[in-house]
């Protein structure tokens, strides 16, 4: 089994402007290199899962996204980091359908453990929205919340990436 950390990807990989897809838009936000890069030093291992309801509404297309996915993961390899594996929904209820896979539902989360073997009990989800903590927590997973308000299901909560990285460093993970 591996420890991992379960990220979502807008708001904690790349800012989240809202259904972005092209990669010549992406901004790493401040504090997450810093972040995975440590985690990359004491043995953690990542994976995304992300809702990317922009395929449901026709923004863009799954083509569009994996090529985003690829350069982002590209980006973070210049870094000397490395993202094994991206699980996303292209859904939204409202025009596709309800569908298991779009967070807070847990099955992406739940098919990233079987894949990869996640040691729950030691790995984490971090997400910038309640949604994100529910997915994880409901699995087992502890819960990272960067977000302006704590959440019930959030084990940690901080405001920006950069707060959770100062405060990660004393972790005894
Ligand atoms: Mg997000
Ligand atoms: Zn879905």
């Amino acid at each position: 089994m591996s420890r991992f950390f379960l990220l979502d990807r807008d708001g904690i990989l790349n800012q989240d402007i809202g259904f972005i897809y092209e990669p010549h838009r992406i901004i790493i936000p401040e504090g997450v290199t810093e972040a995975l890069l440590h985690l990359t030093q004491i043995g953690f291992r990542f994976v995304v899962i992300t809702n990317q309801s922009g395929i449901a509404r026709g923004l863009f297309n799954s083509n569009q996204l994996e090529e985003f996915n690829t350069y982002l993961q590209s980006l973070y390899v210049q870094k000397g980091i490395w993202i094994e594996d991206f699980f996303y929904c292209p859904h939204l209820p409202q025009i596709t359908g309800e569908c298991l896979c779009r967070k807070p539902k847990s099955l992406l989360v739940e098919k990233a453990i079987a894949k990869y073997q996640v040691d729950v009990k030691n790995s984490y989800m971090i997400g910038d929205n309640p949604r994100d903590v529910i997915a994880g927590k409901n699995v087992g997973l502890k819960t990272i919340l960067i977000h302006n308000e704590p959440h019930s299901h959030a084990d940690y909560h901080f405001e920006t990436l950069v707060d959770w990285y100062k405060n990660m460093k004393n972790w005894n993970m």
